[in-house]
């Protein structure tokens, strides 16, 4: 297994950065993941138009031209022989000593890595669905940049963990889901499918925006607006939706089971569009 270091391809046992990182110090950084399917990169300019938003958000040059990315990425893909799986990749503002303002004159650190996933654990999880724990949103107020700065998911993920779910979904102060600890939420009433808008107060997913095209094609009437833990309870199915768990149905929110705790039939109409919409590259 290879990863990509700031200009290397090294062997992921001895693949390292410096203890000054500054992704290290401060979760000064950005990162993108990318899904791939049969060799394939999933919705790669989405991503990575995405991922130079966030690099501008935060002030920070890419360390490689543009098209370079592409090429490592499918490097990685070919020498670690990946078929499905995913591609991580982490730019952090580089290494100085410990300063809380911008170093000058350094250069950012580029990782990337790239692993196997097989489509079968994603096939039996959508078959089961999920369930998902409701937490408060402990996040910064611009969610919408995908920084490392990851601890309130972490520790969101985690009290889902500990309570037999399989992902979070956070509320804010008034009592709305924004959106889950690694994923956009959304749910289904009366055939109308609800989702959060995409503010500064969620991370617009790649995956959410490919869905909703795929959607307008379809003819399905979306809504974006913020829903609650009463709309929860009114629901007939509910999903999550991101590059690592494509449209994933949800069948319980709490103590809240979901239509009739089973997979919905349009799980099913959401998953097959989604995979016809996506640009593999
Ligand atoms: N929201 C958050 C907080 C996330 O971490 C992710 C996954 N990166 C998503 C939404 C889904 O985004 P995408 O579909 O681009 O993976």
């Amino acid at each position: 297994m290879f990863s990509y270091v700031n200009g290397s391809y090294i062997d992921y046992k001895d693949a390292k950065v410096h203890i000054e990182d500054r992704g290290y110090q401060f979760a000064d950084g950005v990162y993108e993941v990318f899904a791939v399917i049969n060799k394939k990169i999933v919705d790669y300019d989405g991503h990575l138009n995405r991922l130079y938003r966030s690099l501008n958000e935060i002030s920070l040059k890419s360390p490689i031209v543009k098209d370079a990315y592409l090429f490592h990425c499918r490097n990685l893909i070919r020498k670690n022989k990946i078929k499905d799986g995913l591609i991580y990749l982490q730019i952090s503002r580089g290494v100085a000593q410990r300063d809380f303002k911008f170093p000058i004159n350094i250069k950012p650190s580029l990782v990337i890595t790239a692993k196997n996933v097989s489509m079968e654990s994603y096939n039996s999880k959508f078959n089961t669905g999920i369930k998902v724990k409701t937490t408060e949103d402990l996040r910064w107020k611009r969610v919408d940049i995908k920084t490392l700065n990851l601890l309130p998911p972490v520790l969101a993920k985690q009290k889902a963990v500990n309570n037999g779910c399989d992902e979070a979904w956070m509320v804010d102060d008034d009592g709305y889901i924004t959106e889950g600890s690694s994923s956009n939420a959304w749910i289904l009433i009366n055939d109308k499918l609800i989702t959060t808008p995409a503010t500064t107060s969620i991370l617009k997913g790649i995956t959410r925006t490919s869905l909703i095209k795929a959607l307008k094609k379809k003819k399905i009437k979306l809504i974006e607006k913020k829903f609650g833990k009463k709309d929860i309870k009114n629901a007939n199915e509910a999903y999550i939706t991101s590059a690592t768990q494509f449209v994933m149905p949800v069948v319980k929110v709490d103590n809240i089971k979901i239509g009739n705790g089973k997979v919905g039939k349009y799980a099913y109409i959401f998953k097959d569009a989604y995979m016809e919409a996506i640009q593999l590259k």
